[in-house]
């Protein structure tokens, strides 16, 4: 048991209990997951996930920065102003993290398989801007949960480690697109398919984590002998 104190001032008690879990029942399921800025998570089903809606406690939050860095060192204003501060970011933590559970929870239900694009390579994307590092946390702490729940519940959580241009080929025929700026959100390709960007990348990389699965499975199964048409890809 460890007993604990967040800088928000909050009491924890941590049990350790080891415990055998249940896995749950194999379901027909499977989902790709393409981690976002404004939007957390496109899910290849074409449901979006949007980050929950801070903008009250951001605001609260720039505000009782400011009055903190005006405190005297030392004090006990700035004391209790530190407090403040670490009360507001507690609460938009936790929330991010109640969100995060609910939906790793969800993922991990619904679906056999999971997969997610290795986050090294969602991190080469420069990293400026404070909204980006906290989504980047966030993707870290969704894709740990997805991890253990996985473990837990008889999933599988595939980490599709290619660096494969996930947005720029179309998920019907296969045909890469030329150079595809941010800010265009939906494209259509030459074979007569649209689609939005995020919800395409989704399609992809549940495409690309379901192959890298079956190459896994066929290497395990299949003798040795047998020409390897396990790594056949399209
Ligand atoms: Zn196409």
């Amino acid at each position: 048991m460890t007993v604990s104190r967040d800088p928000a001032g909050r009491w924890f008690v941590s049990i350790l209990v080891e415990e055998t879990i249940d896995p749950l029942p194999t379901s027909s399921g499977s989902v790709g997951v393409d981690l976002g800025i404004t939007t957390l998570a496109t899910l290849s089903t074409g449901e979006k996930v949007l980050n929950p809606r801070n903008g009250h406690d951001e605001r609260r939050l720039v505000k009782a920065q400011r009055a903190l860095a005006r405190k005297a060192p030392g004090s006990a204003n700035r004391a209790k102003a530190r407090l403040k501060v670490a009360k507001i970011y507690a609460r938009i933590t936790d929330r991010r993290r109640d969100h995060l559970h609910k939906l790793s929870t969800r993922l991990v239900r619904d679906n056999q398989v999971i997969a997610v694009e290795d986050l090294t390579v969602s991190s080469m994307i420069k990293n400026r801007h404070l909204a980006r590092a906290i989504s980047r946390a966030g993707w870290h702490e969704l894709r740990s949960m997805l991890d253990y729940k996985s473990q837990w519940y008889g999933r599988e959580l595939v980490i599709v480690d290619r660096w494969f241009p996930s947005s720029k080929m179309c998920s019907s025929c296969g045909t890469h697109r030329g150079p595809l700026p941010l800010d265009i959100r939906s494209w259509e390709c030459a074979c007569g398919a649209s689609h939005d960007r995020d919800v395409n990348a989704a399609l992809n990389i549940l495409a690309a984590g379901l192959a890298e699965r079956r190459n896994a499975c066929g290497a395990d199964v299949r003798p040795q002998r047998e020409p390897s048409r396990a790594g056949g890809r399209r």
